[in-house]
C-alpha cells in the first residue's frame, strides 16, 4: 500500500449531503442515548450491524403484540394474519431487489444463505433425485472465489472443497485496494462450476465490477453467487441487472432485525437444487420410506421460520425506500470523500483500501503508525465513537496488505459530517495519547 502524504485537509469540501440526518436520527431511538459518561454516541460501526429505526421496532413489536402464530399452519385468524404479514414482507423485500416472490428464500443471514447454497451444490451429486443432480459439484471441479471475501463467502467454500474433493481457487488483489482480474480468463475457467464474490468488500470499501466476471463465467457455463451484505443495505441493487444466479444478504446491516437474512436464487437454478435444512414445512408428501419436498422458496425454509424477524426486514425495506437507495449511496458517496480527505491529512494514517471514491463505499478501514489498532479503538470509544477493529472477519485481506489489523469506520443514512469530524478528532487524540505526535509519526 502506498503511504498517504501527509498534509492538513485545509478547505475541505463538504457537499450538501442528500438526506435529512437531524430528521432520521430521530428515528433511531438508540441514538439519544449517552455513552461512556454522557458522550454523544457516535455509531460508526454500521457495517458490523446496523442500528434500526422505530418503524422496525413498532413492526416486530406489534406481530407479537396482536399477529403472533406460526405462518403456513394452523386453521385460526392469528395463523391467517401472520402468514398474510409473512408473505407480504417477501413480496416487498422481492420487489426491493426486483426479484420474483417465489425467488426469495428467507434465511437466518448472510452466513445461512451461503451455507444453504454450499451444501446443496455437495448434497446434489448424492440426491436421488435425477432432477437435484444437475448441478452437483464433485472431484475435478473447480470453485473460485477472491481474496477479498467476507469468511463467509470463503470457508464454506473451502467446506465444500473438503467434502466433495473440488478445489477452490481465488483472484488476487492489487495494491491499492482493487480484484486484479488480470488472470481471469484463466482462473474461471471449465472446470469452474461457481463463482462466489462479494459486490461490496466490508474491509476496503471496494465495489468491484461484476460484469466481466459474470460474463466469463457464463462463458464456461459457471454459476455466480453476489455476497450482497455490504451492498444491497447502501446501493441500488437489481438482480435482473446484476445477472448473477444468487445473491445473499443479511437484515440487520440494512437497518432489519437480527436472524433474518436473504437468498435469492434464478428460479431455474433454486428449482434443481435439493434442499440443505429439511424437516416441517419444506415437505410435500411424507412417508416412512421417504419423503417429497416442496418448490422454492420453502423447499428452504424448514421449520417455523423466524416471522417477526421479517416482518421487521419488511418494515426496514420500507423505510429506506422512503428514503430512495440512489439518495442513501450518493449520502455516503459523499461522507466517504470527505472521510478519506480528513483520515488521509493526518500524518501517520494509512487507508488500506481505494484512496479516493471511485467504484468505493462508505467502509474505511485504516491504521495510524505506531498505535495498534486495538488501543485505537479504545481512545475512540472513550470519546463515544463506535468502530470495529481487528481483521474484520476478512483475515486474508489484512495478511496481503501486511498489517495485524485495521480501525474500520463505517457510514450508515444517520451518519452526519459531525460524526466524521469526531473521528479524526479521535483519531488525533489517540496519537496524542500515545506520544505520537504527527511530526513524529511522518519522521
Ligand atoms: N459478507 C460480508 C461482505 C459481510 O460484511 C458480512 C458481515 O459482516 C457477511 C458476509 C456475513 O454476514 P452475517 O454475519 O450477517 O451472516
Amino acid at each position: 500500500m502506498t503511504q498517504t502524504v501527509s498534509r492538513p485537509a485545509a478547505g475541505a469540501q463538504k457537499p450538501p449531503l442528500p438526506l435529512d440526518v437531524e430528521a432520521i436520527r430521530a428515528d433511531f431511538p438508540i441514538l439519544t442515548r449517552t455513552v461512556r459518561d454522557g458522550k454523544r454516541l457516535v455509531y460508526l460501526d454500521s457495517g458490523a450491524t446496523s442500528q434500526k429505526p422505530r418503524s422496525v421496532l413498532d413492526a416486530e413489536r406489534d406481530f407479537y403484540e396482536n399477529h403472533n402464530a406460526a405462518p403456513h399452519r394452523g386453521a385460526h385468524q392469528l395463523a391467517e394474519e401472520a402468514t398474510g404479514l409473512y408473505e407480504g414482507a417477501r413480496a416487498r423485500i422481492a420487489e426491493f431487489i426486483s426479484a420474483a416472490v417465489e425467488e426469495v428464500v428467507f434465511t437466518r443471514n448472510t452466513t445461512d444463505a451461503i451455507n444453504t447454497v454450499a451444501y446443496a451444490l455437495s448434497n446434489a451429486a448424492t440426491a436421488k433425485e435425477p432432477s437435484f443432480r444437475r448441478y452437483a459439484v464433485g472431484q475435478g471441479d473447480e470453485i473460485v472465489v477472491t481474496e477479498m471475501e467476507h469468511h463467509a463467502n470463503l470457508v464454506p467454500w473451502q467446506q465444500l472443497c473438503e467434502r466433495t474433493g473440488a478445489t477452490l481457487r481465488w483472484l488476487g488483489l492489487t495494491d491499492d485496494g482493487r480484484l486484479d482480474l488480470s488472470d481471469l480468463g484463466t482462473v474461471v475457467n471449465e472446470r469452474t462450476r461457481l463463482v462466489a464474490v462479494t459486490q461490496q468488500s466490508n474491509i476496503l470499501g471496494t465495489i468491484n465490477p461484476l460484469e466481466p466476471i459474470v460474463a466469463r463465467a457464463r462463458e464456461v457455463g459457471a454459476l455466480v453467487l453476489v455476497d450482497g451484505a455490504q451492498s444491497v443495505p447502501h446501493q441500488p441493487v437489481d438482480v435482473a441487472t446484476l445477472g448473477a444466479d444468487f445473491l445473499v444478504f443479511s437484515g440487520h446491516k440494512m437497518l432489519g432485525p437480527t436472524g433474518v437474512g436473504v437468498l435469492w436464487g434464478r428460479y431455474e437454478v433454486l428449482d434443481a437444487l435439493p434442499p440443505f435444512m429439511t424437516g416441517g414445512s419444506m415437505i410435500e408428501v411424507v412417508r416412512m420410506e421417504g419423503s417429497t419436498f416442496m418448490p422454492p422458496p420453502q423447499r428452504f425454509e424448514a421449520g417455523v421460520p423466524m416471522t417477526a424477524q421479517v416482518v421487521g426486514l419488511g418494515a426496514a425495506v420500507d423505510y429506506l425506500q422512503a428514503l430512495g437507495m440512489d439518495r442513501v449511496q450518493a449520502h455516503e458517496e459523499a461522507l466517504t470523500g470527505y472521510a478519506l480527505e480528513q483520515l488521509q491529512a493526518i500524518p501517520g494514517v494509512t487507508v488500506i483500501g481505494p484512496p479516493d471514491t471511485v467504484a468505493r463505499g462508505g467502509a474505511i478501514s485504516f491504521t495510524v503508525e505506531g498505535i495498534h489498532p486495538h488501543d485505537v479503538g479504545q481512545v475512540l470509544d472513550d470519546l463515544g465513537i463506535a468502530v470495529r477493529v481487528g481483521h474484520h472477519c476478512a483475515w486474508p485481506v489484512v495478511r496481503r496488505y501486511g498489517v495485524p489489523a485495521t480501525t474500520r469506520a463505517t457510514f450508515y443514512v444517520h451518519t452526519g459530517y459531525d460524526d466524521v469530524d469526531t473521528l479524526v478528532e479521535g483519531v488525533r487524540a489517540a496519537q496524542r495519547f500515545f506520544g505520537v505526535t504527527p511530526e513524529e509519526a511522518t519522521a
